[in-house]
């Protein structure tokens, strides 16, 4: 099995539908019927297999599956003998603390010689020996956030994104420890046409990813207002500029980068921009 890849992806939870669309952003093609267990991919060298998230880390350390798609809190906490080869940028989550809300929480100290509810024993326990902060870690796999509640544990520590889980259980979050997105991880061990098809699988990863990062923009502007605008719209090399069949004007095609957006827009409106379309990008080869 030299040259093809098996990846693992989470059977059903919160990184199953994006990690699906990555890979069909990918191109690749599978049969994806409802309750399958593995499928193979149409127009690629790959398998998909469907796993529990925890279970992984350790079918890509063992080699069952080359890569793997999980939570960056789930490969480190396993503690496997894995790669991290690229952040996903989705499932977006932190590892925090959390206490009862009316308890004065004044730093990390006040945790000494309490009792704290957590999955993740190995993120926490090395969190607290960096704070030489002696606690004892409690570990249950689910519904953590109750514990303090019912008397289980002082505190808890578990995956929080949005805080309103733990506002819910009556707790208020004190310390992150740990930011987590999704990872592709790999084994250690791959052929040299694994490798290869990993590397094919990255760059369209990548190319994906930069297209989501950047739109497509089009405008009409006065001629000479091309400098000024153009300043703001570099382009992947240069902008295209072309005049249009109306004397004295032009039409600039660009791409804009998300992240300063509409701060751009706005000074190249300023400067004489008219007619501004802004289309998605599917894919962004560099
Ligand atoms: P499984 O049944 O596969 O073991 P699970 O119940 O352990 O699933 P999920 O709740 O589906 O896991 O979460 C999977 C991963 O999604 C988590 O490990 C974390 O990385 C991320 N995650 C968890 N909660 C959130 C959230 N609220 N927002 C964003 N990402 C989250
Ligand atoms: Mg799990």
């Amino acid at each position: 099995m030299d040259n093809i890849l098996r990846i693992a992806i989470q059977k059903s939870g919160r990184l199953s539908e994006d990690s699906l669309k990555l890979i069909k952003e990918c191109g690749i093609r599978f049969d994806n019927g409802a309750g399958k267990l593995k499928t193979s991919a149409t127009n690629f060298p790959a398998e998909i297999l469907f796993l529990r998230d925890d279970d992984i880390p350790g079918y890509v350390e063992d080699g069952v599956a080359h890569l793997g798609i999980v939570g960056e809190n789930v490969s480190v906490e396993s503690d496997r003998d894995v790669n991290t080869v690229h952040k996903l940028g989705f499932s977006k989550c932190r590892l925090s603390i959390g206490v009862l809300r009316e308890h004065e929480y004044a730093g990390v100290q006040d945790l000494e010689g309490k009792s704290i509810a957590t999955s993740y024993p190995k993120l926490l326990g090395k969190y607290l020996a960096e704070n030489n902060v002696k606690a004892q870690i409690h570990e249950i796999s689910g519904s953590v956030e109750i514990a303090p509640s019912i008397g289980l544990a002082d505190a808890v520590c578990d995956i929080v994104s949005s805080g309103s889980t733990l506002l819910s259980n009556g707790l208020k979050e004190v310390e992150t420890i740990f930011k987590s997105e999704a990872v592709m991880i790999s084994s250690k061990h791959l052929s040299a046409g694994q490798q290869d098809l990993l590397d094919q699988l990255l760059f369209r990863i990548k190319s994906v990813q930069v297209a989501k990062n950047n739109k497509y923009i089009l405008l009409n502007c006065p001629t000479n207002a091309v400098d000024e605008i153009t300043k703001y719209l570099p382009g992947m090399k240069a902008p295209t500029v072309m005049p249009l069949a109306t004397e004295g004007w032009c039409s600039i095609h660009s791409v804009i980068n998300e992240n300063d957006f509409w701060e751009n827009i706005e000074k190249i409106r300023q400067a004489g921009a008219e007619g501004i379309l802004v289309i998605p990008i599917e894919k962004m080869i560099l």
